[in-house]
């Protein structure tokens, strides 16, 4: 259980999805496909953004609204790209560019939307190039030990400098703020790095004929390289979700056909009575062939609630060094439990597919080794108490992923980072600059 709730959490939530803003995502045929094989796979509609029960839904995301003028003949694509609005053109995970200045690009990553913000208020500066070295600490009658400042390595002249403050956020992600601390030499904790999660994702795919998807979507293609990465999913709460996904092509075909930890296909092909007809990498006659069906194909990423485990861990290797001091080692060893949801919601989404009318299904098996959403290395409630606070260094806040007391349930975590970041600024500001 989390220190804190759910319903603290909420006001936060809806701050940062007004800021970025978050809004339902557009449809493509894909989401259209997953829809009608969702539902004629017997899951029922969640109607709401709270979810306690299973189900599909539609779901939203941090991406401005489609162009107007997207198919419109008197627009060429430089010109719909120079201007506001998502294109549709599939590029989500590559990195998004449409718009006319970096505050109004479509996908709102925290780069396009928080730091313009922050530029904003005329009270933030950035310091490009600058890698973070040691947190400054000293010892103060009344607070303990405190930090101080930083000191950072400039990562262009290799020049070392140093910079005061009265509080100090950490937020290097789950493998770097565990590192920094170990190398800062903060207090020994026996959480600091440990209790990793990811969601341990794979990627299930069908392929369709061109009657069938004519019939449901009035076109012979799905086209899993238009539109925003996903716009919907299933969620199991206790498993996790399964969400339809397109990619850019190199990307889609690389984790449908070949990122996977079950082997070749052809040598080790699927036990009797699997719902996947290929498990596996796919090579020679076998993978053109699936290849010409590329555009009928569509995909759906797994993603598993992963047990919280002491042993999954980010440490610093005793020897090897690079020029910021000892390098991070992360260890990760799935739970039988975590292998379990991943293949339950394996087998649902295959049977999403096989509804919809697919006549092929891949399961790639994807290796743990793709660290998709890595969270809680520097837990609430062990490294960090519930204002994400440092329980051993004051005055040194955490707000990353790695404050995050489990893996969430398996959604995306990224808005749950924020969300607690936003309420993390508002506990420092109170504790510390007289609210
Ligand atoms: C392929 C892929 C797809 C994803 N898709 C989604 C998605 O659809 N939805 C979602 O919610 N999440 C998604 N995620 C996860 C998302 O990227 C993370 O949840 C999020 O970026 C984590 O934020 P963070 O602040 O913990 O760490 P990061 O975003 O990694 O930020 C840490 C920052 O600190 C900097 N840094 C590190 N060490 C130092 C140092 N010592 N000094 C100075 N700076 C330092 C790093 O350069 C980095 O910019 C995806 C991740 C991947 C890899
Ligand atoms: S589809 Fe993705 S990459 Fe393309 S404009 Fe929309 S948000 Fe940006």
């Amino acid at each position: 259980m989390w220190p804190i709730s759910y319903r603290e959490l909420i006001p936060y939530y809806e701050k940062a999805e007004a800021t970025l803003p978050v809004q339902f995502a557009p449809l493509a045929p894909k989401e259209e496909l997953f829809f009608y094989g969702a539902k004629k796979a017997g899951w029922s509609l969640i109607p709401t953004l709270d979810v306690v029960s299973p189900g599909y839904r539609p779901h939203p995301n941090a991406i401005l609204p489609p162009n107007p003028h997207l198919m419109d003949p008197n627009y060429s694509m430089d010109q719909l790209y120079e201007m506001e609005g998502c294109t549709m053109k599939g590029n989500c995970i590559n990195g998004c560019t449409a718009g006319p200045t970096v505050d109004r690009i479509a996908k709102r990553g925290t780069l396009v939307s928080y730091i313009p913000l922050a530029l904003k208020t005329g009270n933030v500066a950035i310091r490009p190039n600058s890698f973070t070295i040691k947190i400054l600490t000293e010892h103060d009658p009344k607070e303990g030990l405190r930090a101080t400042g930083v000191q950072f390595r400039d990562t262009w002249t290799g020049e070392i400098g140093e910079l005061s403050a009265k509080a100090v956020v950490m937020a290097a992600g789950c493998i770097e703020s565990p590192r920094l601390w170990i190398n800062s030499g903060l207090p020994h904790n026996a959480w600091v790095g440990r209790g990793l999660t990811i969601h341990y994702f794979d990627w299930v795919s069908g392929i369709f004929d061109e009657k069938d998807l004519t019939n449901i979507l009035g076109i012979p293609f799905v086209d899993p390289f238009v539109g925003a990465t996903s716009g919907g999913r299933v969620d199991i709460p206790g498993l996790g979700s399964t969400q339809v996904s397109g990619l850019s092509p190199g990307l889609h075909s690389f984790l449908t056909y070949g990122f996977s930890d079950a082997g070749y296909n052809a040598l080790n092909p699927p036990e009797p009575g699997a719902p996947w007809n290929i498990r596996g990498r796919v090579v020679g006659p076998e993978l053109k062939e699936l290849m010409m069906n590329y555009r009928r194909t569509m995909s759906m990423l797994i993603l598993a609630d992963d047990e919280t485990l002491y042993h999954n861990r980010v440490t610093v290797d005793p020897l090897l060094k690079d020029e910021h001091g000892p390098i991070p080692v992360v260890y990760y060893k799935p739970s039988a439990k975590t292998l379990q949801r991943r293949d339950q919601l394996a087998k649902y989404s295959a049977e999403i597919l096989q509804k919809a009318g697919a006549k092929t299904i891949i399961r790639s098996d994807s290796p743990a080794g793709w660290l998709l959403h890595i969270e809680s290395t520097m837990r609430m409630g062990h490294v960090v108490d519930t204002n994400c606070e440092a329980m051993q260094v004051k005055r040194l806040f955490i707000a990353d992923n790695s404050v995050h007391y489990n893996g969430i349930g398996g959604p995306n975590p990224t808005l749950t980072t924020q969300a607690l970041a936003t309420r993390t600024s508002e506990k420092l500001a109170e504790a510390y600059f007289s609210g």
